[in-house]
């Protein structure tokens, strides 16, 4: 049997426990996982905000040093990744070594954020002693750790958001300990990770608060590590309901605390204009490829494709069903994920005004997670009159909406709501025929991207994963790229603070040359 990791030791070994389930096949893996004990999140959270404390005094250095050694550590365990991962997950081998190196390329990458250190945004408004009618004090201001963060692996990405992976990354990236909440489709990935990631905090002289995994439930272990007070940020990705309970958890803590949660996005397409017949064929290539990419389980999946209708719509929708009949069942992540997509496809085929065009055969006493293809197709009209079709259906499937006029469409971006993406597909001409709408846009998603297909995220300085609620439950975040490290600081200022007493970074003579605002 297995139990959580605290620190450098091992948790509870509760009575209560739960063991993976082979997505391929429905058999329970041989392991025992023990439910985390209130006492082992007591504990976790207790050593993370000592760890704290120490983490602040981290040098760019010394966090890169720790951040490059998990790395370096991650790449050398990928052959015993593909082979616990593939049986927890389902996921094939290549998408499995792909995830890795994403994860390691995040630590390298925060790893030379910090150690280059423009990061803290260091702002600097000098002395002026003899200013008029008032003295002006000396003022400096940089970013500083948050403490203790507490974050919850996704099942859609069991390495790259995950233990290690970019929430983690870029805590530690910003000074912060992390106390990690696995999720229950994939504990042993999780435990293959977490023991990694010990054995560098040790080897980099790290505290051991800087890191603990709790296994157990959401409601429980979960909620009860939202709730201490040593944790003072959250990071998330899963369901709107997941993501709002623990929202709703640090919010009415006697001191709230903020929740980055990446949630629930449709990332629609629109089209613009009836296209020739060369370009519709490369458009539901790529759609197809975009929807179906792990099997529709990716936060930009695109669900929805607001097109022009008419005999082009009629054409794209025949087309784009038949290139979707051709995509084989694949196992989903976990039963609760497949459950989810099916019940979403149940209640919207029955929902007056949609027409389902296309839906994959299920031989629904399969005991594994497989899932088919589904394409439905309604009138922009019906999708204005209920709401209910703008929630998301994780999974391979794709609701087609034929708008009527630019009026229409117009109204069509009014109504969503938040999102991770919106596709613009077009001539550049529509970009200036359309300004009002792009500019509307704006207002409704974190990236807008044109001509091109949402599902891979770059990760890089420059990308934004985030939106307006419910994509996430903060809007001025991303989870991914190195923006995502300001989710766990905070600016503080010094004043009148003797030049010696500061933080290196706002020191007046710049010994590490970083970049600063300076008055
Ligand atoms: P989930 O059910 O939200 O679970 C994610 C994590 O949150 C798990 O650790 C879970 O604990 C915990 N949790 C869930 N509900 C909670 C609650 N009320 N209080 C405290 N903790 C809670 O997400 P999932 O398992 O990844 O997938 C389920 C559905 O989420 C999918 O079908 C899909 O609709 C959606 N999803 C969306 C995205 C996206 O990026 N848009 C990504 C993944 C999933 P347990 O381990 O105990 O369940």
């Amino acid at each position: 049997m297995e139990s959580s990791i605290i620190g450098y030791s091992r948790g509870d070994y509760s009575a209560k426990t739960f063991q993976a389930v082979n997505p391929s096949n429905g058999e329970k893996l041989s392991v025992h996982y023990a439910f985390a004990s209130y006492s082992d999140v007591d504990k976790a959270c207790e050593i993370a905000a000592d760890a704290a404390m120490e983490m602040a005094g981290f040098d760019g250095k010394k966090k890169a040093v720790f951040l490059r050694f998990l790395a370096d550590g991650i790449d050398e365990i990928t052959d015993l990744l593909v082979e616990i991962m593939r049986l927890e997950t389902g996921l094939p081998e290549p998408r499995v070594r792909g995830e890795t190196g994403r994860t390691s390329g995040q630590l390298r990458m925060f790893a030379n954020l910090v150690e280059e250190g423009n990061w803290v945004d260091a702002r600097i408004d000098r002395a002026q002693p003899e200013r008029q009618p008032l003295p002006k004090p000396d003022l400096r201001s940089m970013l500083r750790p948050m403490g203790p963060v507490a974050v919850f692996c996704a099942s859609n990405f069991p390495l790259a958001f995950s233990v290690a992976g970019g929430d983690s990354a870029s805590a530690w990236a910003a000074g912060c300990p992390v106390v990690v909440k696995a999720h229950h489709a994939h504990p042993g990935t999780a435990l293959l990770v977490a023991e990694k990631v010990v054995d560098c905090l040790k080897a980099c002289d790290w505290p051991e608060g800087a890191f603990s995994l709790l296994f157990g439930e959401g409601r429980t272990v979960g909620q009860a590590l939202v709730s201490n007070p040593s944790i003072k940020a959250v990071g998330f990705t899963g369901s709107r309901s997941g993501g709002k309970a623990l929202f709703d958890v640090a919010s009415s803590r006697p001191e709230p605390i903020p929740v980055f949660a990446e949630m629930s996005s449709i990332n629609p397409i629109v089209v613009f204009n009836e296209m020739d017949d060369q370009t519709t064929e490369e458009f539901t290539d790529g759609l197809m490829g975009s929807a179906t990419l792990g099997t529709g389980q990716f936060c930009t999946n695109p669900g929805v494709v607001f097109h022009p209708g008419g005999n082009w719509g009629k054409t794209f929708v025949s087309s784009y069903a038949k290139k979707m009949s051709e995509f084989s069942p694949c196992p989903m992540l976990h039963k609760g994920i497949r459950q989810a997509y099916l019940s979403g496809l149940n209640r919207l085929s029955s929902t007056p005004g949609i027409e389902v065009v296309h839906q994959s055969e299920l031989d629904l006493q399969d005991p594994g997670c497989l899932a088919g293809t589904c394409v439905m197709s309604t009138h922009a009209d019906n999708f204005l009159n209920d709401e209910s079709m703008m929630d998301e259906v994780f999974g391979p499937s794709t609701l087609l909406v034929a708008y009527d006029s630019k009026e229409q469409l117009m109204e069509l971006t009014k109504r969503i709501e938040g999102q991770l993406t919106i596709s613009l597909f077009g001539e550049n001409s529509d970009l200036i025929e359309n300004e009002l709408l792009i500019a509307f846009l704006e207002t409704k998603a974190g990236r807008i991207l044109f001509n091109q297909f949402p599902t891979g995220v770059e990760v890089c300085p420059s990308v934004v994963h985030g939106g307006p609620y419910p994509a996430t439950s903060d809007s001025r975040s991303t989870s991914v790229g190195t923006g995502a490290i300001l989710r766990f600081a905070r600016p503080i200022c010094y004043q009148g603070f003797p030049d010696k007493f500061l933080p290196v970074e706002l020191q007046e003579k710049n010994p590490l040359g970083i970049r600063r605002s300076e008055v």
